[in-house]
């Protein structure tokens, strides 16, 4: 049975990436830190992700230098993406897109664009309206067509992205 082991032994450096993000949670907890997730409870609600799972998985990326994890407001900790982990983002970016084509009948749940000028931006990160390369903190997060409508006990992060949002700003509830 192959297990992380066996891609350990490989000296392959996509072999050595997916060690770190190569598992559904891992991939997912990275995205919502790109929407300024911070805490561990709103992971835990957004995600629907079970504790022990998050928790593992979070201590794997402050491990490996993808997240940092520092003290809050009211003892809690919060999480956020290091300048190592900001460069996933054209990865995670490519992968949505590639889902969206595929996998999303009613069109895409999010759309990025450059919050200062909404325009749309391509997947090497330039903006179609200005011509400008963007960072990762000049994208908004739109809803798109499959968005789902908003209930009403949605968690703080949905109700967050239910409105144009811009990448790592915190989400604070
Ligand atoms: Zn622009």
């Amino acid at each position: 049975m192959a297990t992380t082991r066996d891609y350990t032994a490989e000296d392959c450096s996509l072999a050595r990436s997916l060690e770190i993000v190569g598992e559904r949670w891992t991939l997912l907890i990275v995205r919502d830190a790109f929407y300024g997730v911070q805490r561990f409870a709103d992971f835990a609600a957004h995600l629907r992700i079970p504790r022990a799972i998050l928790s593992e998985r979070l201590s794997l990326l402050v491990r490996s230098g993808v997240l940092t994890k520092s003290p809050g407001p009211g003892r809690r900790e919060l999480y956020r993406l290091t300048d190592k982990g900001i460069e996933l983002f054209p990865v995670l970016r490519t992968l949505v897109a590639w889902g969206d084509k595929h996998y999303a009948p009613r069109g895409p749940r999010r759309h990025f664009r450059h919050a200062d000028d909404n325009g749309e931006v391509n997947l090497a990160g330039v903006c179609q309206d200005c011509g400008k390369s963007l960072a990762v903190r000049d994208y908004l997060v739109t809803t798109g067509p499959g968005a789902a409508p908003l209930d009403t006990d949605a968690d703080v992060v949905t109700r967050a992205l239910a409105h144009p949002h811009r990448l790592l700003d915190p989400i604070t509830g």
